[in-house]
């Protein structure tokens, strides 16, 4: 394993993980009820996953 010849600054660590932190915006349309969902997650509106239900959701 390599080994660090010298440390960044508390400085230049923070303003690297400024451009990271948080978040997770991408969302992608359900083929099934066209609602946003979480890609490679199960849709929260209709249950489904891969054109085949997952679990039940009630549509109230
Ligand atoms: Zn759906």
């Amino acid at each position: 394993m390599a080994n660090l010849t010298s440390r960044h600054s508390k400085s230049r660590r923070d303003k690297r993980r400024a451009n990271w932190k948080g978040e997770y915006p991408s969302l992608t349309v359900c083929t099934e009820c066209k609602e946003m969902k979480r890609p490679h997650h199960i849709c929260p509106s209709c249950g489904t996953y891969d054109k085949k239900k997952i679990i039940l959701v009630d549509s109230k």
